[in-house]
């Protein structure tokens, strides 16, 4: 089992490490070819518009979008989670998304407030603290997606399916729980 970090832009290295430490084989995702090659993808923490258009240089959104549709387990944070959205609110005009997660995010919804915040929220019913940049909120979700986290009121964490989003990002803190909970994810799918 082998689960790739899309590595375009954003916080590559940390997700590969944070990966590495649940004792998953990670590798970066950069080509199409490379994509073949894994059950799984991360898609970092960044900046959303500019992930899309890499997506669309590197030829890789297609492909990404036939994998995702397929059952390809994926977990976005923060940039990560507004490209797994099927809707985004306060996107540029040529925002480009993977989709996948029935829901509609808000780009830079706490930023407004305040860029950079963190809280404890409780993740799973345990506190899990929670590192916010310019993060979005998940202003409304379908039925199917499940809601694993909320901050200052709002759905910061989702699951649907194989596919999970995060508004704030697990790959910066010491907390490996979001990534243990993908690679179990990953690991059922695979069985
Ligand atoms: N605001 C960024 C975006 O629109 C996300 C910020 C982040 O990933 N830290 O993509």
């Amino acid at each position: 089992m082998r689960i790739g970090v899309l590595a375009l832009q954003g916080d590559v290295r940390e997700h590969l490490s944070a990966l590495a430490a649940v004792g998953a084989d990670a590798v970066r995702v950069r080509r199409p070819s490379e994509l073949d090659d894994v059950d799984a993808l991360v898609i970092p923490g960044g900046e959303s518009t500019t992930i899309g258009k890499l997506l669309v240089t590197f030829e890789l959104l297609e492909p990404v979008r036939k994998r995702v549709r397929d059952g390809m387990p994926a977990f976005g944070s923060c940039a990560g989670m507004i490209l797994l959205a099927d809707r985004v609110l306060d996107g540029t005009a040529d925002q480009i998304g993977i989709g996948g997660i029935d829901m509609t995010v808000r780009r830079n919804a706490f930023g407004r407030q305040v860029d950079s915040w963190e809280s404890d929220v409780a993740f799973d019913g345990e506190p899990l603290h929670a590192v916010f940049i310019r993060a979005p909120w998940v202003e409304q979700c379908g039925d199917d997606v499940e809601v694993l986290a909320r901050a200052a009121d709002r759905i910061v964490a989702v699951r649907q399916g194989s596919l999970i989003a995060t508004a704030f990002h697990p790959e910066l803190t010491g907390d490996r729980r979001v990534h243990a909970l993908f690679v179990s994810m990953v690991k059922e799918q695979a069985t």
